[in-house]
């Protein structure tokens, strides 16, 4: 039975054996990458240079080699690229197909993807068809000694981190949000190898067809949080939606935007799209205000890593302060308007 035992530690060492090297997902939209994928790179050498093997991306799109350049700039050695019209827009079943010829005949052990809309759609397919795990939106990624991924994401409503492993199976696939991992210094002019995948899914063999894409450019309510450098955000402490007027004033005065509390969110005050944290999204600005939130966990965890914090709070005890650089104990309704003054005097 020993002997058993160890013949089929040996097979799975062997077949894990097979698969060597790092791969990110570039992410883009008609040519445009999203910035997570850069991010991704990033925490991608680490990982690479600790299982001393290379670090790759993975461009699939339509008139998308610029994005090689890109790719090299942020790290990678080496751009598998599937360059073809069948790939211009996004589609499950073209991707999919692609990206799992593509680990069928690398065999990478590691993939990498944006927890975006198309990240999480693309990485949940693969995984599945391809038989292994997939850790959703990860906030830390490390190798142990037996060389797997230690993917480490909040659970249980945030109360803990748990880490996770896919010790039988390769690739291991993880997701994570945007601004999370930090981005990597741009090597300007940096080479690498591209190899050219001749891989083409038949356009008749997809069901889904665009017909058309319809720009929201009406709409100036939706605005992306994740990428502003000054957030203003409130929460539960600010009573009723029209006092989200002084959070846009001084938002406005800063070059930013304004955040909120998921339970600011769920009283209707602020559209979802700004909500921060863990159901929501993460940010990392320079500077993120968080004007009567009380700090929950499942907030911390999506603004904490903010170069610097701001919490005007009139409980002293409220656990923002314990995340925050500078803190403000007092009434929102007086200390905002009076920053805001302030700046409009400088
Ligand atoms: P409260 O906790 O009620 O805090 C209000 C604060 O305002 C208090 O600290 C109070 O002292 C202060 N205040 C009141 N009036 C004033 C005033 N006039 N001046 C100054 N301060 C004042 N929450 C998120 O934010 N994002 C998430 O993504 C998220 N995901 C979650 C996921 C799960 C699975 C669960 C279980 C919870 C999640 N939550 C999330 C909810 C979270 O646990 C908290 O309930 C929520 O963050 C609290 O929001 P808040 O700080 O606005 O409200």
């Amino acid at each position: 039975a020993e002997e058993e035992v160890d013949e089929e530690a040996a097979a799975l060492a062997k077949k894990l054996a097979a698969y060597r090297g790092v791969w990110v997902f570039v992410e883009q939209t008609e040519g445009e990458p999203a910035k997570v994928s850069w991010e991704l790179l990033g925490a991608g050498a680490r990982l690479a240079a600790s299982l001393g093997v290379e670090l790759c991306a993975l461009v699939i799109g339509e008139k998308v080699e610029h994005l090689c350049t890109e790719a090299f700039a942020h790290g990678a050695a080496k751009v598998y690229l599937l360059d073809a019209p069948v790939y211009r827009n996004y589609r499950t079943e073209a991707y999919l197909e692609a990206c799992c010829h593509l680990i069928a005949t690398y065999k990478p052990e590691i993939i990498l993807m944006g927890a975006s809309g198309m990240g999480r759609d693309l990485a949940g397919a693969v995984a599945t068809r391809v038989g292994t795990g997939l850790t959703a939106d990860c906030t830390g990624l490390d190798i142990d000694d037996k060389r797997n991924l230690m993917q480490t994401r909040p659970a249980f409503g945030g109360n803990i981190m748990a880490t996770i492993m896919c010790d039988k199976f390769r690739p291991q696939m993880a997701t994570v949000r945007p601004n999370v991992m930090s981005m990597p210094e741009r090597k300007e002019g940096a080479t690498g190898t591209i190899v050219r995948v001749d891989f083409v899914v038949p356009e008749e063999s997809i069901l889904t067809k665009v017909m058309e894409i319809i720009r929201d450019a009406t709409s100036k309510s939706h605005v992306d949080i994740t990428g502003a450098d000054f957030i203003v955000s409130g929460g539960r402490g600010m009573m009723a939606p029209e006092n989200f007027t002084i959070l846009q004033e001084l938002a406005e005065e800063l070059g930013g935007v304004v955040g909120a509390s998921r339970s600011a969110v769920d009283a209707g005050w602020m559209p979802g799209d700004r909500q921060v944290g863990q159901t929501g999204k993460t940010v990392r600005p320079k500077i993120y205000i968080a004007c009567g939130i009380s700090g929950a966990i499942q907030h911390l965890v999506g603004m904490q890593d903010s170069d610097m914090v701001i919490a005007i709070n009139r409980d002293r005890q409220a656990p923002i302060f314990e995340v925050a650089t500078y803190g403000i104990v007092g009434d929102l309704f007086q200390v905002v308007p009076a920053i805001t003054k302030r700046i409009r005097e400088l």
